[in-house]
């Protein structure tokens, strides 16, 4: 039989007393993580261009729905996934 631990009877609380109006979500691309502020964050969740993982399987899509902020600050993926699709 097998005998588990117990790991974290109590589950862990999360701390939102330090709240910043700008949070940074990360999704997940094929190439790496991507940064996302709060609205395109929203934007992609509603145009359902990430699963329930945070996973986005379209790139295009997701570059062309943030706002040049976030396209800047994740330019370097950006460019990667864009340069090396031939
Ligand atoms: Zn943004």
């Amino acid at each position: 039989m097998e005998w588990k631990r117990p790991t974290r009877t109590s589950s862990p609380k999360p701390n939102f007393s330090r709240q910043t109006d700008n949070r940074v979500h990360t999704i997940s691309l094929m190439r790496g993580p991507f940064q996302l502020c709060d609205s395109c964050y929203d934007t992609v969740v509603s145009e359902q261009l990430v699963d329930a993982r945070n996973v986005a399987s379209d790139h295009d899509a997701v570059f062309d729905s943030v706002c040049p902020n976030c396209y800047d600050r994740n330019r370097p993926l950006i460019d990667d996934m864009l340069g090396s699709s031939e």
